[in-house]
């Protein structure tokens, strides 16, 4: 038969939200009448508001008439790149550097196939797992190093409580590809002005190229913090970023997402980045569907923004009753306030058994900080995007257990 790629065999078995989903199977089958509540997952769970999913009704009614209709779009509707450079870029983008696409998940793996194999990795650690899955996938890291520290040919930047959850930056090599994530999943920290200053001075002093994964902008309520790493001076030399509409409108089923490439971007060798990103996008994707172009088109009218704004602060008011009450058990966590995620410290305890004790006391499903990197270890991650009422319930019951 034909070889596998090595570059699979590579990867650690097991996706962490597959890994939950089955120990969440297992656990209720030995216990079949628990009624098991997730706050692990951020998958989000609120319909989509009415003006968004007029949006999304209209674009599938217009594809039935003669004049709507419309097939491939490789790079995106006109209309919606011009929306996305005034609505979040102060029009300070051309349409031809904004790439319409099926999510933010989908581009961080695509983008990978601009840098190939030989490329240095720089990820925070804990870190969202596909800035490293992806790199594995792609040969740019190696196995897993058998002492835990992490897959080989990766420079994981520890974000600990110590240094407030922002990486020390002179551990970044040069020419390298620096994934960067704020509002931060896991963590649900936010880097300030001053640390994205620091971050983007030193790509551009170490020819290195940052990979900002904004999805979780608009839920940064303090208007101190930057939404995107282009509010930073010299960033256009040195970054792209993606964003997303999955947790600002609820598009996690629906796909739609977006990235950003400046066109002054260039390789070692002076070749514009925006060009093979073109390429790559027309060669292997044809483009996000229309019907869901027509929802981000509406999400983005002042309708549309207003309904964003409401769904991120439900999902925020979620967050605060999560935090209210680790803190009222004496737990040190962070996020929560400007992201829909709460980083949970349980020093000195293997976080997989936090998982299992907290699903054990309350039949609550979290996130075990391990999965997400190294340092990880001793951190629980619970997400703000359930039901009211199961997000009050959840609460209720963790209020009644002592890990
Ligand atoms: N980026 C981060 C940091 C995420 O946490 C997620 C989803 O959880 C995504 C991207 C995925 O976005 P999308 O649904 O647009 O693929």
């Amino acid at each position: 038969m034909i070889p596998r790629n090595q570059c699979i065999a590579n990867i650690k078995a097991g996706y962490l939200f597959p890994e939950i989903a089955k120990r969440r199977r297992e656990y209720q089958a030995a216990h079949p009448d628990a009624k098991i509540i997730s706050l692990g997952v951020g998958n989000t769970t609120e319909p989509i508001l009415p003006h968004i999913n007029a949006g999304l009704v209209e674009g599938a009614r217009r594809l039935g008439t003669v004049d709507g209709y419309s097939g491939y779009q490789d790079e995106g509707s006109l209309e919606l790149r011009e929306k996305i450079s005034a609505v979040f870029y102060r029009g300070k983008f051309k349409a031809n550097e904004i790439f319409i696409s099926d999510g933010a998940k989908c581009d961080i793996g695509r983008l990978q196939l601009l840098f190939g194999a030989g490329t240095a990795v720089a990820v925070q650690d804990p870190s969202y797992p596909v800035y490293v899955d992806g790199s594995v996938l792609i040969g740019a890291a190696g196995g897993v190093a058998p002492d835990g520290s992490g897959y080989n040919g990766i420079t994981y930047l520890p974000c600990t409580m110590e240094n407030n959850f922002f990486p020390d930056l002179s551990r970044i090599p040069s020419q390298c590809l620096v994934y960067f994530c704020s509002p931060n999943n896991p963590t649900g920290a936010v880097a300030s002005k001053e640390q994205l200053n620091a971050l983007v001075k030193t790509a551009l002093e170490k020819d290195s190229l940052i990979v900002f994964d904004a999805a979780y902008s608009e839920y940064i309520r303090d208007p101190s913090l930057p939404k995107s790493i282009f509010e930073i001076e010299g960033a256009r030399q040195c970054a792209v970023e993606v964003n997303s509409f999955s947790k600002s409108a609820g598009f996690t089923g629906v796909r739609l997402g977006w990235s950003v490439v400046p066109l002054e971007l260039k390789y070692a060798t002076g070749e514009s980045v925006n060009a093979d990103w073109s390429r790559v996008c027309a060669t292997i994707f044809n483009g996000a569907s229309n019907i869901a172009q027509a929802g981000g088109i509406a999400a983005l009218d002042s309708e549309g923004m207003k309904e964003i704004s409401s769904l991120t602060s439900f999902y925020l008011g979620n967050a605060k009753r999560i935090r209210d009450v680790l803190q009222k058990l004496g737990i040190q966590c962070v996020g929560g306030d400007n992201s829909p995620y709460i980083w949970a410290h349980f020093p000195g305890r293997d976080s997989w058994e936090v998982f299992s004790e907290i699903l054990d006391k309350s039949q609550v499903i979290t996130t075990p900080g391990a999965g997400f990197g190294p340092a990880g270890a001793g951190f629980i991650r619970f997400s703000a995007f359930g039901n009211r009422d199961a997000v009050e319930e959840a609460c209720q019951r963790l209020c009644c257990i002592i890990v």
